[in-house]
């Protein structure tokens, strides 16, 4: 994967895994605005766009590149001020896809790392459920044993359909698998 990513100009092996998901539910559609949280180097912004999509709004702690249909903000996506100033960089758009690809930098320590991608998932949960236009859909990285249950029932309160896949563009001997969601109910009532 890695050298193919090379040899076809994906910024990362990454792309493969969100092209196998998109292969397996059909994610991508035409005209769609996109967020893409932790999004560095870009490879899924990448993948987006080369499925016509018509713009992403990308975060990242870490710079990336200039991508022609992207903004890129490098910011935590734990700032309060994070899923505004998304919104903004889509024209005050709804997202119609959420992604996250987010990962913790690993501390080595594997409960630690896991509970750490966990809160990540969370976050972007619940940017997903306050922010995506109705019927939308939402991909998130989760580690096996994932969400908690609590998270997914109300995942599965918001969304038509809820799934999980690991693409084979992930390494088997990775615990990441990914929590697909589609069919976006709209917010739910207070
Ligand atoms: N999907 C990307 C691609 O195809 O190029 C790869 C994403 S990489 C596996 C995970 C990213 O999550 C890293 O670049 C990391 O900096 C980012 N990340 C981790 N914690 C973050 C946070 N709190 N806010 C924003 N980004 C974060």
């Amino acid at each position: 994967y890695v050298h193919r990513a090379r040899a076809e100009g994906w910024r990362s092996r990454a792309a493969f895994k969100l092209l196998e998901l998109d292969e397996r539910f059909s994610l991508f559609r035409r005209d769609m605005a996109v967020v893409d949280l932790g999004a560095a180097p870009g490879g899924w912004a990448q993948a987006a766009l080369k499925h016509g999509v018509a713009m992403v709004a990308g975060i990242d702690l870490l710079p990336i590149e200039p991508l022609a249909g992207a903004q890129f903000l490098q910011m935590d996506v734990e700032d309060p001020a994070a899923a505004g100033v998304l919104l903004a960089a889509l024209g005050g758009r709804k997202p119609d896809l959420v992604l996250s690809d987010m990962a913790a930098n690993t501390t080595g320590h594997k409960p630690t790392d896991q509970i750490r991608t966990g809160a990540l998932a969370q976050i972007a949960c619940d940017f997903a459920v306050q922010t995506l236009a109705p019927g939308g859909a939402f991909v998130t990285k989760v580690f096996q044993g994932g969400l908690d249950a609590q998270a997914l029932a109300a995942l599965k309160r918001a969304f038509a359909h809820v799934r999980h896949a690991k693409p084979p563009a992930s390494r088997a001997e990775s615990s990441e698998i990914y929590l697909v969601a589609q069919g976006f109910r709209g917010a739910l009532k207070p």
